[in-house]
């Protein structure tokens, strides 16, 4: 699967492999949060007697994709919220989200009182490792994709569609790989789905302050779409600075529609009642600077970048209260 083989695969914990992470000094700008800092939070969550964290899977250069599993305290679990972040390499504000739910999941006074909560944090590690040294370098980039050029959102089973006009750009902004699951990111995703049969499922990505539903892939309603609109209004009720919009893709205009979306496959497959957030309100009409950089499109500058997170966070844990 990967042609590049990590010597960091022959580690064990995610301790030992925090020890040996370094993020690139930055000659110009860092990101809103490093890969370093992913992985050493990612080492203090371990910390909890009620976290496990193994390895999903591996990115196509060979980094490990890291799967979180957080049991309740108070006994078995009544339900499984699964939840993944950073399927697109520079939408980091989807894995501080990821991070912080499973923080205050792993603490004692955790809100996820009797709700096991399973997540790939970081799903596209090679792509984010690639924003953060197109920062650290000065370079001012767009990026979304795995290493190998594919569009993970359109990489899923439900609704695939192969789209690899490599020659075209709008194409190629979609490529969706050489099969459904062809990306080992993917395939990860899907694996920890399949072992953890999740009643709930959300993927935090920015920007737009949405929270959508399926199908992003068709103008169908889903077959459960009422009780769908309303406990995403009750995420949003739970919103400081008020609640995302709340919106079926597919039916909002055909350019837009996704195919082969990880929110579809965890609907439709896997029989979650599934959600993805959009993180974030994007580039700001006064601070015409950051219209100039990608970056800050998709993760504002701090302090807005905490309380956008907070505000996903506040969202997502509504399931923990067995919405
Ligand atoms: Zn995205």
């Amino acid at each position: 699967m990967s042609t590049q083989q990590n010597p960091q695969l022959v580690r064990e914990s995610v301790a030992e492999f925090a020890a040996s992470v370094w993020s690139p000094s930055p000659a110009t700008s860092r990101p809103r949060i490093t890969y370093e800092e992913v992985v050493w939070a990612l080492s203090e969550i371990e910390a909890s007697p009620r976290a496990t964290i193994t390895r999903g899977g591996e990115s196509v250069r060979g980094e490990p994709i890291w799967k979180v599993e957080v049991e309740p305290p108070d006994g078995a679990p009544e339900a499984t919220t699964f939840v993944v972040g950073g399927i697109h390499a520079m939408e980091h504000a989807g894995v501080a989200a990821a991070l912080s739910l499973l923080r205050r999941a792993s603490a004692p006074t955790t809100p996820w009182r009797r709700h096991r909560l399973v997540a790939i944090p970081l799903a596209n590690p090679d792509g984010f490792r690639q924003v953060e040294a197109d920062l650290a370098a000065g370079r001012v980039r767009f990026r979304r994709h795995n290493a190998r050029g594919v569009d993970l959102n359109r990489n899923f089973p439900v609704g695939y569609r192969r789209v690899d006009g490599a020659w075209r750009p709008l194409s190629r902004l979609q490529s969706s790989g050489a099969g459904p699951l062809s990306e080992p990111e993917a395939q990860a995703v899907d694996a920890a789905l399949a072992s953890c049969t999740p009643d709930y499922a959300v993927s935090l990505h920015a920007f737009g302050n949405w929270i959508f539903l399926p199908y992003t892939g068709k103008r169908q309603r889903p077959a459960g779409y009422s009780e769908l609109v309303r406990i995403a209004r009750g995420m949003a009720d739970r919103q400081p600075g008020g609640g995302y919009r709340i919106a079926q893709v597919g039916r909002l205009a055909p350019v837009i529609a996704a195919r082969g979306s990880e929110l579809d496959h965890m609907y439709d497959t896997y029989g979650a009642r599934a959600f993805l957030l959009e993180i974030g309100s994007g580039p700001r009409p006064f601070r015409p600077k950051s219209w100039l950089s990608p970056y800050a499109w998709f993760n504002a500058e701090e302090p807005q970048f905490h309380s956008d997170v907070e505000r996903a966070v506040a969202a997502v844990e509504h399931l923990a209260e067995g919405a």
